[in-house]
């Protein structure tokens, strides 16, 4: 993938002092390449690798800081760059109500984006409105208002006198709804084809025209890979969107799409997508987006879904603890953390979004729920000093433990050395992080 093919690079250049002519063009190859691989499009990369060659070359006049973060940071600024830079927030229109459409191929989530949208913007005080303007698939209409139920959304679907078949009667209908019943946001859901045609584009460019949104949202699946390309130009020509809604991130495919598709478009990605949850949901941010291609993992994003959950001060002490290496990392903290990542929901959800995950996969893998308990009851059963310096679990102590866990020397025993890894990899994955201090692993 992208993000081994970069780390596999940023590993080959650690323990150098400065950055050669044959390390940069050794670099960029291999960055080339994993962007090809990855299924960018070919022009995006051309562009790409030529940006970073360029400031790799005038970086090394300055080279004070370690080859590796050099490239780290420059690659990063640049991916930043072609997502957009900084999040692109919703318009709002001067005068309500606010207009949102949603256009995409069928099944990229458009429908579930529209409960999303909705419960987001319930969240964020506003009265949203959701229209079924999709009346191509039979059950469009009844999805739409399952989800709204779901979401606690208000659906205004067609009936007898609002135009029964016609997606534009119905759209405009609901549009006078929403300013007849102070609605102040209405979401718009439309059809979709299963491939652009010219029938789907028409009918979309014809609601788009009959209710003048103030944002038309072009949704993608960010699986489709290279293909997402030539829906988003299709859509851009035939439709026209002010931003993108990536849906699906939780699939493997996590950096070509958005990349192509930036660039291609030119157009800001302004919402992210990740699961069929009404709350797998969020804006997009570049950076964050451009550290989990990187492989730096999603940690501001980790970082607030823990503080959700979470009682904030505690979670702020364990990130801060986890980041900056402060104070020791002990057994209290990893069982923190182990029950921070069940509470947040299915683990291999919360894996994609943490540092390093390459090589942790395997070993993590292995973790389910009942493990959980067992390693709760096993550190429930040490004394303060030994979750704190659990290197003074000597062969008795351990015994004790298991007895009073009731679980096997073994079960302890394998604990402790997984503590130990976990605690050696969040050190040196600080280390790897700009502007984190690295701290030494205790021997
Ligand atoms: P539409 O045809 O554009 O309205 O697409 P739908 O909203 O009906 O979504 C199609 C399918 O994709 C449904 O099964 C959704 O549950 C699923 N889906 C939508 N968004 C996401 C997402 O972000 N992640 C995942 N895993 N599935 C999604
Ligand atoms: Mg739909």
């Amino acid at each position: 993938t992208l993000t081994d093919r970069l780390s596999a690079v940023f590993r080959n250049l650690r323990g150098k002092t400065r950055l050669t002519d044959a390390d940069i063009e050794a670099t960029t190859r291999e960055i080339r390449l994993a962007l090809l691989e990855a299924d960018v499009n070919l022009a995006v990369v051309k562009e790409f690798i030529q940006a970073v060659r360029e400031r790799a070359k005038g970086a090394q006049i300055h080279a004070a800081l370690n080859p590796a973060q050099q490239i780290l940071q420059i690659v990063n600024e640049e991916l930043i760059e072609i997502l957009g830079g900084a999040a692109r927030p919703l318009r709002y229109a001067k005068k309500p109500p606010t207009v949102i459409l949603l256009a995409g191929l069928q099944g990229s989530g458009k429908t579930t984006l529209a409960g999303k949208l909705g419960k987001w913007l319930k969240g964020q005080g506003h009265s949203p409105l959701l229209v079924a303007a999709d009346l191509q698939r039979p059950n469009a209409v009844n999805q739409l208002q399952v989800v709204g139920e779901r979401a606690g959304v208000q659906v205004f679907a067609p009936e007898p006198g609002n135009g029964i078949g016609d997606p534009v009667a119905v759209a405009k209908a609901g549009l006078e709804f929403a300013a007849s019943k102070l609605y102040d946001v209405v979401v718009v859901d439309t059809a979709g084809r299963l491939g652009i045609d010219e029938e789907l584009m028409r009918q979309a460019a014809e609601i788009r025209a009959a209710v003048n949104p103030d944002e038309v949202l072009f949704v993608v699946d960010a699986m489709i890979g290279q293909d997402a390309v030539n829906t988003a130009k299709a859509f851009a020509e035939g439709v026209g969107f002010d931003a993108v809604v990536l849906s699906k991130l939780d699939g493997d495919a996590r950096g070509g799409a958005a990349l192509s598709i930036a660039k291609v478009t030119g157009k800001p990605i302004m919402f992210a997508s990740n699961g069929e949850g009404l709350d797998d949901f969020d804006a997009f941010y570049p950076d964050r987006m451009a550290s989990r291609i990187l492989d730096m993992g999603d940690l501001l994003t980790l970082i607030e879904q823990a503080q959700k959950t979470f009682d904030a001060e505690q979670s702020a002490k364990a990130a801060q603890k986890l980041l900056q290496g402060k104070g020791e990392f002990g057994l209290d903290d990893f069982l923190q953390q182990m029950q921070a990542v069940r509470k947040m929901g299915p683990l291999s959800k919360i894996l994609g979004m943490m540092p390093g995950m390459g090589q942790m996969k395997d070993q993590i893998a292995g973790i389910d729920e009942r493990e959980i308990d067992r390693i709760e009851a096993i550190i429930y059963s040490m004394t303060p000093a030994e979750r704190a310096n659990p290197k003074m679990l000597d062969g008795s102590r351990r015994a004790r433990i298991a007895n009073g866990s009731g679980t096997k020397v073994s079960d302890v025993n394998s604990l402790v050395n997984r503590f130990f890894d976990a605690r050696k990899m969040m050190q040196s994955m600080a280390g790897s992080i700009p502007g984190m201090p690295r701290k030494q692993a205790p021997q």
